[in-house]
């Protein structure tokens, strides 16, 4: 399964973005998206699957 986020559940707080900014990125749009060839295995990957407020990001 491909890491995404989905975009209809996104607030748009950046706590992903804050906490593994290597695969997450806050798009122009506001909302986060993962960051295209990014290492979706890095350990905070799953941190942020588990911070997200609203479980908008899955793999
Ligand atoms: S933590 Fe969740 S709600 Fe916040 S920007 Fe990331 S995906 Fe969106």
């Amino acid at each position: 399964m491909a890491l995404k986020v989905d975009l209809d559940l996104c607030t748009g707080c950046g706590l992903c973005a804050q906490i593994c900014p290597e695969v997450f990125e806050m798009g122009d749009d506001g909302y986060s998206h993962v960051i295209s060839g990014a290492d979706e295995g890095l350990p905070c990957v799953d941190e942020a699957i588990d911070q997200c407020p609203v479980g908008a990001i899955s793999r």
